[in-house]
């Protein structure tokens, strides 16, 4: 291939971190990760706590807000599986809902069909780093007395009106997997202003032993302890957090770069009648992770995704609806999402590409487009 769809940039600065953790041979969860969690306190401004994934966010700070079995949750359809298995695994359902076709965020308007009287929160998904329905999302769980637990995985270093998405709000949860805006290896971050969600959750990454945390960062352990609640072994280790804390510390520049390919997507297809660009914009703050478009009437995506293969351009789709997956199954559906995704495909986004590789991808992708419009 001769792009790759989204790739982490490494540099020797997290080569000489990791080298130095496998030196001190201590592994666990120790200074690396307190002074990562320091860190990202002081980036978002609210408490932080960072965890072995960001699905193990997402399920943590639903644990933490006290939401499980018998509960509903509200979430876009058209999210990663992850979103689902943390809804999931924390016991509550998932309540699948429609997407707005302009911004492919969750539709508020199709969340209140579908509230009961044992929803107890709403999950907006940040899709592709935008955060169109916030507000409107932070004002229905207002007024429905729901919790808004973002999932933000795509929304690392993007601003909502000049405000840093995890630096207000009820609850964020952020991913640090190999692909993300940033990545510790495997790792992710909830960020609340809730101190009683911080608390719980503090323990409940340890396997629920209770006071561990404060233990482990001065390179200790509890041997007599207590355990009253559930617990998992969600926390993250001191190799991945030294990657991550190079990573927080080049997140301006990262976004830069990922803001200015996105803008050249924009500039090479917004004229383009047979692409459909979706309402985003990198100048309000909106730090792109993927390029997903739409092309409208497409009539096969998988021959589309092949060609493209063949000039060396991988391309993904973001997301399989899940509400159409065995597990996760509705008993009704969502028009918008099941129109829009087979007609989605993601092109390649990453901090390596250049505007010259975008130029080019844009052209092949164009001349493609066109032949599978008019071919089948
Ligand atoms: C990556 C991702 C997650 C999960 O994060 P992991 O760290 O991979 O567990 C959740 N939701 C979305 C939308 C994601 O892209």
């Amino acid at each position: 291939m001769k792009y790759r769809l989204s790739q982490p940039e490494i540099s020797n600065e997290e080569v000489e971190a990791v080298t130095n953790v496998l030196r001190s041979e201590f592994f666990g969860m120790g200074k690396e990760v307190q002074a990562f969690e320091n860190e990202l306190s002081d980036f978002f401004g609210l408490q932080t706590l960072c965890v072995s994934t960001g699905t193990a966010a997402v399920q943590l700070a639903l644990t933490g807000a006290g939401i499980g079995p018998g509960d509903e949750v509200l979430v876009p359809s058209l999210t990663y599986v992850a979103t689902y298995q943390a809804i999931s695994a924390s016991g509550a359902k998932p309540v699948s809902c429609d997407v707005d076709p302009e911004t492919l965020q969750i539709s508020v308007a199709d969340a209140e069909n579908r509230l009961s009287s044992d929803t107890k929160a709403i999950i907006p998904v940040y899709f592709a780093g935008a955060t169109n329905c916030l507000d409107q999302v932070e004002k229905f769980g207002t007024a429905n007395k729901l919790r808004v637990i973002a999932d933000a995985a795509h929304a690392f270093g993007s601003y909502h009106n000049q405000n840093l998405v995890g630096s207000f709000g009820d609850i964020n949860c952020f991913s640090f997997d190999g692909i993300k805006n940033i990545t510790s290896g495997e790792g992710g971050c909830i960020v609340t202003n809730d101190p009683a969600i911080i608390d719980r959750i503090r323990d409940a990454r340890l396997l629920g032993v209770i006071g561990d945390s404060k233990n482990r960062y001065l390179n200790q352990r509890s041997w007599d302890f207590d355990v009253k609640a559930q617990g998992w072994r969600y926390h993250m280790s001191d190799i991945f957090a030294s990657i991550g804390r190079v990573q927080l510390k080049n997140i301006d520049s990262k976004s830069l770069v990922r803001k200015n390919l996105f803008d050249q997507y924009v500039k090479n297809l917004k004229n383009n009648s047979r692409i459909k660009l979706f309402n985003w914009k990198t100048e309000e703050g909106m730090v792109p992770h993927i390029a997903v478009v739409q092309v409208p009437g497409l009539k096969n995506r998988n021959a589309l995704r092949e060609e493209l293969e063949a000039f060396g351009i991988p391309t993904g789709v973001h997301y399989k609806p899940n509400h159409l997956l065995s597990f996760y199954r509705s008993n009704y559906s969502l028009p918008v999402t099941e129109k829009i995704y087979p007609e989605i495909i993601t092109l390649p986004l990453h901090t390596k590409l250049t505007t010259y590789d975008v130029d080019d991808i844009c052209e092949i992708f164009s001349t493609i487009v066109e032949k599978n419009l008019i071919d089948g």
